[in-house]
């Protein structure tokens, strides 16, 4: 971890995404005056029309989805001393990964019929796919309490494991009643918290932004919904989501699609 002598100078970039994260840290709006009084922000895209090539620490939004991507992303990281990936998109990969169940040329025909041989895109992947990465702020978008944790670790020199317990630690530390109760699915066993629960709390299912814990057992949910000797609970949920065990095991992959397409799919030629 760096331990900064003089105040370190800050840039945010943005990869393929939505920019919702680098969105909910500017709602920080005074909070986030007094994070940024101990750095000095070099380049923002969002915010300011600056830009530099110098800096100690960069905030990386989105996934590596091109192959111009994967030469920026390792531009960014031979000049900052610190990395972070920044939301779900940079961290691990989120919706851009949806695209990975198919063969590259086959996405660009979907999108653009046949008029998309420029088109230069990749398997997305997360930034620590490419580069190796000092931090990770998760979610979609990111917590606000965790970006400003995570801020602090990095000035003051000290590393941060995002949390590693399932969501239903933080909904019971709450006392939130578990949305199974009333009859939604929800992903809560197997995603990493860190969010402080807050879909749950609010009355929705978690949809599992955060990735999931290591080992999930991304089966249990859906074998417990089909067994022969269903649990009360479980047969309202059952009645209420008449969905097929694919189904539900496809609600696992809305944010963490693992799928890897054959490389040799990828399209060849770009406009990089
Ligand atoms: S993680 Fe979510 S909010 Fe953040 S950039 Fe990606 S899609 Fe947008
Ligand atoms: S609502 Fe979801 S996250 Fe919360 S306890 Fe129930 S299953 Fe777990
Ligand atoms: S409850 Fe689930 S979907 Fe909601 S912010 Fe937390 S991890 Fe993301």
């Amino acid at each position: 971890m760096i331990h900064f002598k003089k105040k370190p100078r800050v840039a945010f970039f943005d990869f393929a995404c939505c920019e919702g994260c680098q969105l909910s840290v500017l709602e920080m709006e005074e909070k986030l005056l007094d994070l940024l009084s101990h750095v000095e922000v070099v380049e923002w895209r969002e915010v300011m029309s600056e830009k530099s090539d110098e800096y100690d620490i960069a905030f990386c939004e989105g996934s590596i989805t091109r192959k111009r991507d994967v030469e920026r992303i390792q531009s960014i990281r031979e000049r900052a001393e610190t990395l972070v990936s920044l939301g779900a998109c940079a961290s691990i990969s989120c919706h851009n990964a949806l695209k990975n169940r198919w063969p590259m040329k086959e996405v660009v025909e979907m999108v653009y019929g046949d008029s998309g041989g420029h088109i230069d895109t990749i398997p997305a992947r997360p930034v620590s796919d490419v580069v190796p990465v000092d931090y990770q702020i998760r979610g979609c978008p990111v917590s606000l309490p965790e970006f400003e944790t995570v801020f602090k670790h990095i000035l003051t020199g000290q590393s941060y494991d995002p949390p590693n317990q399932p969501v239903c630690v933080e909904c019971k530390l709450n006392d939130t009643l578990c949305v199974y109760e009333k009859g939604m699915v929800c992903l809560g066993p197997v995603t990493r918290c860190g969010c402080n629960a807050v879909c749950t709390a609010y009355g929705d299912a978690c949809q599992g932004c955060r990735g999931l814990i290591d080992e999930a057992n991304t089966e249990a949910p859906a074998r417990v919904l089909f067994r022969e000797d269903l649990h009360p609970i479980m047969a309202e949920v059952a009645r209420k989501n008449p969905l097929t065990r694919k189904e539900i095991l496809a609600k696992f992959t809305v944010y963490n699609d693992t799928s890897e397409p054959d490389e040799e799919e990828e399209s060849s030629d770009d406009n990089a």
